[in-house]
């Protein structure tokens, strides 16, 4: 904490040219150098048109000026916005007059936010929250961004801090003051069956975090199968797109293509693999065993077989989708498939689209997306949960000793927030943003 003695400065909007280009302040020096570039008044939090100058008194510019009287901005500083004409000169002469101010200097990457979590105004997770909303590219990203952004994750998390707090009040309070009431029912017991209900609340929140893996990093669907079976052109159909080679030469796909759908507002991110078969040709060898890793990592796999030559010998791995491919073949298949397609009359490609969207929304929770996106959120609450455990699993230790693993429970969640011992993660977390956010 404390105030920062320089003033940073950075576009905050696009790269120019551009319609609009922002330069953000924030910093010690905001007021001075906003009276030098703008000798007419600009009231606090009110967007004012006004001409920059330079020190010479040369106008840079005509353009809007927002001043945010610190501690009510985003860093908590005094910042000051200038909307110019998003001209490249326009921009370098703006930057050639800030830079030959002393004090002032470029900001670094994620240095606004750097500053707005140094002063309390945003926590980790809502940081972390922006850096999402910055990159989000489907609907279900935003969605989830905006729940952390705004503070909806923080919440949860701080009111259970709070709970573990209460109890350890409690705990220490009746060792302050021993025997005075040492019946069963007493405030101790009341206690520890809250900390019991709350280890298990923990425990379901954590069970979603699969969920917000899933919407931040994408669903992983895997496509495997046998050399021909038509993998490569399953994925050109799905993707919209000729991402892989398409030949009825078998082994021609050799490593893992990938290609980013958006199925119902979600990230899908498709995987078209080596086809499966023994061989004894060494780069196709490590195209199957890159494949085999695919599918071990794949959220669902889809299994396809040439529904047009399928033999009733090959292993459809547990748990995978069964697709026959070239339904337009029309020959009797032996199998029964779960689906079939064909990327020749594009038949039965929206209904595997819409299979994708159901198998994806059925892992992710209907209401709320106050979920954990990050492992290391998902290692603090396991952390906190068998803290709590501890507490709980000998009922005749020592209380102060039982009371210690309540705290240190509590300094779990206080991790995920960044409310306790973080210093390390900062640059991790902070490392994530680009200059000007
Ligand atoms: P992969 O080796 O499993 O990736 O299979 P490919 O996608 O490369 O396809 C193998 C061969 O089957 C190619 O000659 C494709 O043109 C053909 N093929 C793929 N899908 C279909 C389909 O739906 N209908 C027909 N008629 N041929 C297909």
């Amino acid at each position: 904490m404390g105030a920062s003695s320089q003033t940073i400065f950075a576009l905050s909007s696009g790269a120019v040219p551009s319609g609009v280009a922002v330069i953000r302040l924030s910093g010690p020096d905001v007021r001075d150098i906003l009276a030098r570039m703008v000798p007419a008044a600009v009231p606090p939090r009110h967007a004012c048109l006004r001409k920059i100058r330079s020190r010479n008194g040369e106008v840079l510019d005509i353009g809007l000026v927002l001043f945010f009287p610190g501690p009510q901005s985003f860093t908590g500083e005094d910042v000051l916005e200038f909307h110019l004409h998003g001209g490249r000169a326009v921009v370098d002469a703006v930057y050639r007059e800030l830079s030959s101010h002393d004090n002032l200097r470029q900001a670094a990457a994620g240095e606004f936010s750097r500053r707005a979590f140094d002063n309390g105004k945003l926590d980790l997770l809502e940081i972390e929250g922006l850096a999402d909303l910055i990159s989000a590219e489907t609907e279900m990203q935003r969605r989830l961004a905006v729940e952390h952004s705004s503070g909806g994750l923080s919440a949860m998390y701080n009111s259970w801090a709070d709970r573990l707090t209460r109890g350890r009040a409690l705990i220490e309070a009746e060792l302050d003051f021993p025997d005075e009431d040492d019946v069963p029912g007493s405030v101790s017991d009341q206690v520890w069956s809250d900390m019991s209900l709350l280890a298990r609340e923990i425990q379901e929140h954590l069970k979603l975090g699969t969920a917000g893996e899933i919407i931040r990093d994408g669903f992983k669907v895997v496509i495997a199968g046998r050399p021909n079976a038509g993998k490569s052109s399953l994925m050109n159909a799905l993707a919209r797109r000729d991402i892989a080679i398409v030949t009825d030469i078998a082994g021609t796909t050799r490593d893992v293509l990938t290609a980013d759908l958006d199925i119902d507002g979600f990230l899908v991110k498709l995987y078209d693999t080596a086809g499966l078969r023994e061989t004894a040709e060494i780069v196709e060898r490590e195209g199957i065993r890159r494949a085999y890793h695919a599918i071990g990592e794949a959220d669902l796999l889809l299994y396809v077989e040439d529904s047009s030559v399928a033999s009733s010998d090959e292993v459809v791995p547990n748990g995978a989708v069964l697709i026959g491919t070239k339904a337009d073949l029309h020959r009797a298949s032996l199998r029964r498939y779960d689906l079939c397609v064909s990327t020749e009359t594009a038949d039965g490609l929206d209904q595997l689209r819409r299979m994708i969207g159901e198998l994806l929304r059925a892992k992710i929770p209907p209401h709320s997306l106050a979920i954990p996106t990050r492992a290391r959120h998902n290692d603090s609450l396991t952390e906190c949960i068998a803290a709590i455990d501890r507490s709980l699993s000998d009922r005749k230790r020592d209380l102060a000793l039982r009371a210690e693993d309540l705290r240190s429970a509590g300094m779990a969640l206080g991790r995920i927030t960044g409310r306790v011992d973080v210093e390390s993660l900062l640059d991790v977390i902070f490392g994530e943003f680009c200059i000007g956010k």
